[in-house]
């Protein structure tokens, strides 16, 4: 990576969004605004209104302003316009700020009603005395998920490349998946992308450049060198730790949040974002508690903040290559280099999707033709032609994404139908969306283009057929990432790890100590394994997230035993 000198970047102005309250009872009223104010003042421009109509004249008039609105807070039983009426309102001209219900105790019903059917963020009631325990923290989650949207609309930097550059292709998803605002500028569409490259003296041949708010411009920086440059953290605080998590999906998230909860030091390493596969998915829908679903970025977000709260040391963009006994110490080698050290290692490293076999697939990776749903891709295909291969959850849920963007989503399907293998629901919501078509027993014959995907041959049960697509997303069952764990600890014919009772009869490893191996704990005593990479695992949120927090039960029998 070459640092090109400091440019100077105009500062956008500042302005303090607005939480707009209402209620028909002027002391009510008064006592909500009280307690917003001094809570969330510092931030926020707290606004109040005395009736639906009043709410609604404020909301036209903030959008005519074009300010920004965080988030609305109505009580439901008001004389002409009931607050779940003005909330939708509400919607309408801020799509994005947070909608929350006040309700007396006799109206929780018709709460949770509006929840589901005008998709309300959240209901509070009254009396919510006191406001620390019963207002504030619902009103702070809300608006943490607001401003984590928000502020993905004021960039911190600008980064210049080719759209089909597989370079340019990572730094995005890098940029994107770790919630960093950016601007992107095609070097081949943009004129000020050019500008910008001419000024900083880059030619177009060491892309991607990134422009940060500083002045500093980074030329093709690796994506450690641009994380460090970003400020992420790299590098571990402490010698030793009691406990060592490989990944960030949610198996390792839970893992960070319990294992640092119960005092144990706790470090997690993460190769690209936290989230891992939930990170990439639009919408998680069966995660309990979460009703209206989840997308996986919340998700994702949410976990990270909880780990980092209680003490964990999150490591992003580090891959942990290696892992070895030394003695009773457990030691894991990371690609930037350097060492980490502990009494424990958690395997929670998931999985990655098989590659498409096909001529010219591989030669046209990151260049039109992605594993798992890229978002920032997915932007790309506004009006286009996009194929999805696959007939698992995953592929379902691209399509219903992709098919937001999209003109038209293919789906190919190499059985004979979709029950098989996909969940009701989504069967269900591809039917209902026209421009989704799903063809089964079909597969592709090869790809084609000159610096990017451009045409795919398909095979179906009516021939041959040559298309030209924008895209393709690949989800074809998944393989474990577990090059890294070396010999001592037992896999099964497919990469995936042994645990348990199945750790403590391996043929190939012979368990060595007095004990039987704990439920989650792999041939190598000490080592411990959750999630997707676990031999038979469930390949869900849930049993992940489950499975993140039971390993860390038997650690600390590990830990009282060693
Ligand atoms: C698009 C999509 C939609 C989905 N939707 C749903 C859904 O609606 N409901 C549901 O229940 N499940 C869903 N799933 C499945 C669910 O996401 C997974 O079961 C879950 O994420 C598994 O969690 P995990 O922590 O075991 O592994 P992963 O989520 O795979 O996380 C593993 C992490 O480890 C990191 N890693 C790998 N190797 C290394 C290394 N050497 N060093 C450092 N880090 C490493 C990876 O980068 C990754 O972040 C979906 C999956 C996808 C892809």
């Amino acid at each position: 990576m070459a640092i090109v000198g400091p440019m100077s970047t105009p500062e956008a102005p500042v302005r303090r969004p607005a939480l707009l309250v209402v209620d028909d009872e002027p002391p009510v009223l008064r006592a909500v605004q009280r307690d917003l104010r001094t809570r969330f003042g510092a931030d926020y421009r707290v606004l109040r209104a005395g009736s639906g109509a009043e709410a609604a004249d404020t909301l036209r008039e903030l959008r005519k302003r074009g300010e920004p609105l965080a988030l609305v807070l109505a009580d439901q039983r008001m004389p002409g316009m009931t607050g779940v009426e003005l909330l939708e309102a509400a919607r309408d001209l801020f799509p994005k700020a947070k909608r929350a219900l006040l309700t007396a105790y006799a109206d929780t019903g018709a709460a949770i009603a509006a929840i589901n059917r005008a998709q309300i963020d959240y209901y509070l009631q009254k009396p919510w005395d006191p406001p620390e325990e019963r207002l504030f923290p619902t009103l702070e989650d809300l608006l943490g998920d607001w401003q984590a949207d928000a502020s993905l609309t004021d960039p911190e930097v600008r980064l210049v490349g080719h759209r089909f550059s597989p370079a340019s292709h990572e730094a995005r998803d890098l940029l994107a998946r770790n919630r960093v605002p950016y601007e992107w500028l095609d070097v081949d569409r943009d004129q000020e992308a050019r500008q910008l490259l001419d000024l900083a003296g880059i030619s177009s041949d060491r892309l991607p450049a990134v422009f940060l708010r500083d002045g500093t411009v980074l030329e093709s920086p690796t994506p450690l060198e641009l994380a460090g440059r970003l400020g992420f953290p790299t590098h571990a605080e402490l010698d030793f730790y009691d406990l060592i998590i490989v990944g960030g999906g949610p198996a390792g998230l839970a893992a960070a949040v319990y294992g640092a909860s119960e005092g144990l030091r706790t470090v997690l390493v993460e190769r690209e974002a936290p989230g891992g596969q939930a990170g990439q998915s639009s919408r998680i829908e069966n995660y309990l508690g979460f009703p209206n679903g989840l997308s996986g970025a919340d998700l994702a977000r949410r976990a990270h903040d909880q780990a980092r709260r209680f003490g964990a040391e999150l490591l992003t963009v580090q891959e942990v290559t290696g892992l070895e006994a030394r003695g009773p110490q457990r030691v894991v080698t990371l690609a930037g280099g350097g060492e980490l050290a502990g009494h424990t290692v958690l395997v929670a490293t998931g999985v990655a999707y098989r590659r498409l076999d096909a001529p010219g697939i591989s030669e046209l990776e990151g260049r039109g033709i992605y594993y798992g749903a890229s978002v920032v891709e997915a932007e790309a295909c506004h009006d286009q032609t996009v194929v999805v291969v696959g007939g698992a959850n995953s592929a379902g849920q691209a399509a219903v994404y992709l098919s937001r963007q999209a003109k038209r989503v293919l789906v190919l399907v190499r059985g004979t139908s979709l029950e098989a293998s996909m969940s009701h629901y989504l069967i269900e919501q591809i039917a209902a969306i026209e421009s989704i078509e799903v063809r089964t027993r079909t597969q592709v014959a090869a790809a084609s283009g000159s610096d990017h995907l451009e045409r795919l041959a398909l095979t179906g049960p009516d021939g041959d057929e040559e298309l030209d697509v924008a895209a393709l997303f690949v989800f074809i069952g998944a393989l474990p990432y577990t090059d890294w764990v070396g010999d001592r600890v037992a896999r099964d014919g497919r990469g995936f790890v042994l645990s348990g009772p199945e750790a403590g009869v391996a043929q190939s490893h012979r368990w060595a100590l007095d004990r039987d191996p704990f439920l989650l704990e792999t041939t190598l005593p000490g080592v411990f394994v959750a999630g997707d990479v676990r031999h038979r695992s469930i390949k869900r949120v849930a049993s992940a997230v489950g499975e993140g927090s039971m390993s860390v039960q038997f650690i600390h029998e590990y830990l009282a035993d060693a």
